[in-house]
């Protein structure tokens, strides 16, 4: 029976017969996929592997990312912003004049032209969309905007991995707003932010909104928008008061410790041969690690120095590189530390160090406990700061956990993993003052433009929806990232009636704008069922012998494995009807 094509609104065909698609799914496990949602997409048929962090989309894939573009351009155009499209590959000098060129590293990959001039393939945008401000914004008349586009990226990852997760070359919404102050560039990030609120929404995923690091700058300039999974890669801290913070981040105010040492106990020598490790030497003196404090040294922009924190809480990097002003802390190895402190790993410490001490409030809290002596196989007890040793700067160092107290109201913390597929951030003048971003304000002066930046990255979001929503069988798509939102199997192809009664039903979901593939391969009832599960179409309709002459077929609902017996000739309306109060239609 001929198919009358419809189109959604991308311009694509809203039906697939499978016998024409090219959908190549697979039995086994791919050997070399960690994670879920890596084995998943290639197993249903969404990607394939060209090399190392690189990736094709297959149509189902291709398609679920169009659903998702059409989604972020809604939103970002609602709020005002204005799509554009940038080229990928960028010139060196740029990059030099943000002074990007040295201090990106290897991440950056860049080449040569046949005039041996300097070339990137774009890693971000901040460089490029900068120029064009530079040359095109003028006037305070001009402001605020906010330019967008969705594009491919490389970044030349140490660890790709995990497949659309973390690729070399992957798909982005890079956004860059322009306002001619703060309170402007407050509102820019507002809408941004609320504007990608709409967007994971609109996706249909469980997410939650972190405050993120933002380096040195501090304050809440930077959000992560991060998808709930346990197999996140990163851990979220969140309390009911609404605070919530990536762990790389989250403040530590008043923890738990144990309580002050006695005043008055004199400093004693004590033999701990072996000890390297704060468990050992705990079960030693028959004293709990929280007693014990920890120091570890490290090399921050070529000053080496040393960290004290109570020997139960694990130290935040992140807070560290913070305190050195940015530069990456760099744990020295056993030689190094030997070499610098004197004393082999496990029994430094601060006291009579020469070294810059920073230690963790909570080891201020504690007032006492032991602590290497700087010399082998020996520690001191009832070490107390400033009488023993002296520390030059007291701070927040250790990594918020479970039932830690939040930092806003004191209640129980409670921890979560997500992965980051969305980041907002406030750049104020950075790259305006590096390549002279300036414009006219109403008095006349000249002032820099005040930016922001905001990424949305595609295939991360597409693989973080399969590690959220998926079971055993297969992915389980929220309705608005599906490639195709029904499939109908009839489970007998030879069988006339059954294939005409199927195609009518294709054709009336058609009508009805609802996105189908029919089953129409020869092929066994248990192959169609598996494919149909692995894909992970939302609506299941089957018609078998036995449902065709009660007049029905069977409807399967994918995430609620419900399954209801529809009379065939209101399938469709029913269908439909069920399709659209998700609210979003083709
Ligand atoms: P990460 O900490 O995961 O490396 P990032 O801070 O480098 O991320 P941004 O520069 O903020 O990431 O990029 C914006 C968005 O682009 C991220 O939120 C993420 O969704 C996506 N993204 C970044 N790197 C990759 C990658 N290698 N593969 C896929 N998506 C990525
Ligand atoms: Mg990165």
């Amino acid at each position: 029976m001929p198919i009358e094509i419809k189109f959604n609104a991308q311009g694509q065909s809203l039906g697939l017969r499978l016998s024409r698609s090219f959908a190549p799914t697979l039995k086994e496990d791919p050997t070399e996929a960690e994670v879920i949602s890596h084995k998943l997409l290639i197993r249903a048929g969404f990607i394939r592997k060209l090399s190392a962090g690189i990736y094709s989309l297959l149509p189902f894939g291709l398609r679920s990312l169009r659903k998702l573009e059409r989604i972020i351009r809604q939103e970002m155009d609602r709020a005002g912003a204005l799509e554009l499209l940038l080229p990928t590959v960028q010139p060196g000098e740029l990059w030099k004049e943000s002074g990007r060129w040295k201090y990106y590293g290897k991440e950056l990959l860049r080449f040569h032209d046949r005039h041996n001039r300097d070339y990137i393939i774009g890693p971000t945008h901040e460089e490029v969309i900068t120029d064009l401000a530079r040359r095109e914004i003028h006037s305070w008349r001009d402001l605020p905007m906010n330019l967008y586009q969705i594009q491919t990226k490389f970044r030349d990852e140490i660890r790709p991995r995990f497949g659309l997760m973390r690729g070399r070359e992957f798909i982005m919404k890079d956004a860059y707003s322009f306002d001619a102050d703060e309170a402007g560039a407050e509102q820019s990030y507002r809408a941004m932010y609320e504007a990608y609120n709409l967007i994971f929404q609109n996706c249909g995923l469980k997410f939650a909104v972190v405050e993120a690091d933002s380096g040195a700058i501090g304050g809440s300039s930077s959000h992560e928008f991060m998808v709930l999974a346990k197999t996140g890669e990163d851990n979220l801290i969140f309390c009911d008061c609404g605070f919530a913070a990536n762990q790389e981040k989250a403040e530590l105010k008043d923890y738990a410790t144990l309580a002050p040492e006695e005043m008055n106990q004199a400093l004693e020598k004590i033999y701990t041969p072996n000890c390297h490790h704060v468990p050992e030497l705990a079960a030693l003196l028959d004293i709990p690690t929280g007693r014990i404090i920890k120091t570890l040294a490290f090399n921050a922009a070529g000053n080496p120095l040393l960290t004290l924190i109570p020997g139960d809480r694990k130290i935040n990097l992140t807070k560290l590189k913070n305190a050195c002003n940015g530069a990456e802390p760099r744990l020295l190895t056993p030689e190094e530390t030997e070499k610098i402190t004197g004393a082999p790993l496990g029994f430094i410490g601060p006291i009579k160090t020469k070294l810059r001490v920073l230690a963790d409030l909570g080891v201020k809290r504690l007032d006492g406990g032991v602590i290497g002596a700087g010399e082998a196989d020996w520690h001191y007890r009832h070490a107390r700061p400033d009488r023993d040793f002296k520390v030059n700067q007291w701070l927040d160092l250790a990594i918020a956990e479970n039932g830690d107290p939040c930092p806003r109201c004191g209640q129980p913390l409670s921890t979560q993993r997500g992965i980051e597929v969305g980041h907002i951030f406030k750049l104020g003048a950075k790259y305006s003052h590096a390549l002279g971003a300036l414009y006219s304000r109403a008095d006349g002066l000249e002032a820099p433009l005040i930016m922001g930046c905001y990424g949305i990255g595609l295939g991360r979001t597409l693989a973080a929806a399969v590690e959220q929503n998926h079971d055993h069988n297969g992915i389980i798509w929220p309705l608005p990232l599906a490639p195709y939102e029904a499939a109908v199997l009839p489970l007998q192809v030879q069988n006339k009636n059954m294939t005409s009664a199927a195609e009518t039903l294709f054709q009336e979901l058609l009508n009805a704008r609802v996105e189908t593939v029919l089953d129409d391969r020869d092929e066994r009832p248990g192959l169609k069922f598996k494919d149909a599960d692995l894909i992970g179409y939302p609506f299941r309709i089957t018609i078998s012998e036995k449902s065709l002459a009660l007049g029905q077929v069977e409807l399967k609902r994918r995430n609620t494995q419900e399954i209801t017996m529809l009379p065939l000739t209101s399938a469709a309306a029913v269908i439909t009807q069920l399709r659209n109060e998700t609210g979003i239609t083709a």
